[in-house]
């Protein structure tokens, strides 16, 4: 007869719904699983559209959370990378299948049967959560614990590309809304030596680009400013979940440059594909980053002081938090504490 014990965290029990406290009882450990005590989480917009079913695979009652930063208090027989006591980070993956091609080439946020955190498991939101050791990654001395949580998700994904495409420090990337994900991707874009532009629709945020590594900025909205910037970079990287007239950003990258899609925009894209054509332009799109990846990047962030900077609620202020998020003012990460 196996143990049981009762974790305590908020859920939502229906699309849009208000988070509740929310008790739900599990087994022993499995013997590749660790238990960590949460002690900050981010909020990621995909928190928000996995609580409102944007995407129509939201299961209720919905624990959201999957920007863990929290410590290891207990560990599976097998665990040998983990032990208690450990400052340790979770994000969009808590397991793995461990042995498909995406998993045997160090492509685990690639594997086809990877578990969300917040997918069919209970997240971070709450006192305690779990996951398999292979996706719990060892926080490096450094980084301050309080506002790291974002890197987990936000953070990789968009450093990911850089190391995907081999991007190089002579490139002249652009990143496109500058909230959660693109106020990292300007400090790792500009960290990694390129010449960054950071697109935005909110004109009070132009200064803040700057301070976070922009060179220059442009109104993502602007068609005349975008239009003048024709054949300008080699990368763009969308982070909005919005449609844009894509063609004419397309028209801003140069010959051989890419479109990369982290964004989780839900209207198909309309796209002439002669722009693609021409001049040998590609479009694409990534999940998160690997165990690896998450690794490297928070080395990288330690290096270059890279650091989300975070709105903070206590975790029983979850409600405020997301209406917080929702309004469009969050500056530009909200963290939970508990
Ligand atoms: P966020 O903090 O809300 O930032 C999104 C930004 O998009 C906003 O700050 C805003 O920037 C811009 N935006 C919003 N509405 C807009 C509009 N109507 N027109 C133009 N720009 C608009 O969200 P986030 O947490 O960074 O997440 C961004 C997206 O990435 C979401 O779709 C999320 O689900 C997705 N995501 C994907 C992955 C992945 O693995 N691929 C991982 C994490 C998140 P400006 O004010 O500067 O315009
Ligand atoms: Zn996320
Ligand atoms: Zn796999």
């Amino acid at each position: 007869m196996g143990t049981k014990s009762v974790l305590h965290a908020y859920a939502v029990h229906e699309p849009g719904g208000r988070f509740e406290p929310f008790d739900y009882e599990v087994g022993e450990l499995t013997a590749n699983e660790v238990e960590i005590d949460v002690l900050y989480c981010g909020i990621c917009h995909s928190d928000l559209s996995m609580r409102d079913n944007d995407w129509q695979f939201s299961s209720y009652p919905l624990v959201a959370g999957h920007e863990v930063i929290g410590k290891v208090s207990a560990v599976g027989s097998g665990v040998t990378n983990l032990s208690t006591g450990t400052l340790v980070g979770l994000g969009w993956h808590c397991g793995y299948c461990g042995h498909c091609h995406a998993c045997s080439s160090g492509d685990q946020n690639l594997c086809q049967a990877a578990t969300g955190t917040i997918i069919g498991h209970h997240g971070g939101f709450g006192d305690k959560v779990r996951a398999d050791a292979a996706s719990v990654i060892t926080i490096p001395d450094g980084l301050d614990p309080k506002c790291a949580g974002p890197l987990l998700c936000g953070g990789v994904t968009v450093f990911n590309p850089l190391v995907q495409y081999d991007v190089k420090p002579t490139d002249k990337v652009a990143v496109i809304g500058i909230g959660g994900l693109g106020h990292l991707a300007l400090q790792f874009c500009r960290a990694w030596g390129c010449e960054v532009t950071a697109f935005t629709a909110s004109e009070s945020k132009r200064e803040d680009a700057m301070r976070f590594g922009a060179h220059h900025t442009l109104n993502s909205r602007n068609h005349d400013a975008i239009e003048a910037a024709a054949g300008s970079f080699d990368l763009i990287l969308s982070t909005v979940n919005v449609a844009l007239d894509w063609n004419l950003y397309l028209s801003t990258l140069k010959a051989k440059g890419r479109l990369h899609f982290v964004g989780a925009t839900l209207e198909p894209l309309d796209v002439n594909v002669f722009q693609l054509i021409g001049g040998q332009r590609s479009i694409s799109g990534s999940p998160v980053g690997s165990p690896q990846t998450i690794g490297q990047m928070l080395d990288f962030a330690v290096r270059h002081n890279i650091a989300p900077q975070v709105d903070f609620f206590s975790m029983t202020q979850i409600n405020e938090a997301f209406d917080h998020l929702k309004s469009g003012n969050a500056k530009y990460r909200i963290v939970l504490s508990n």
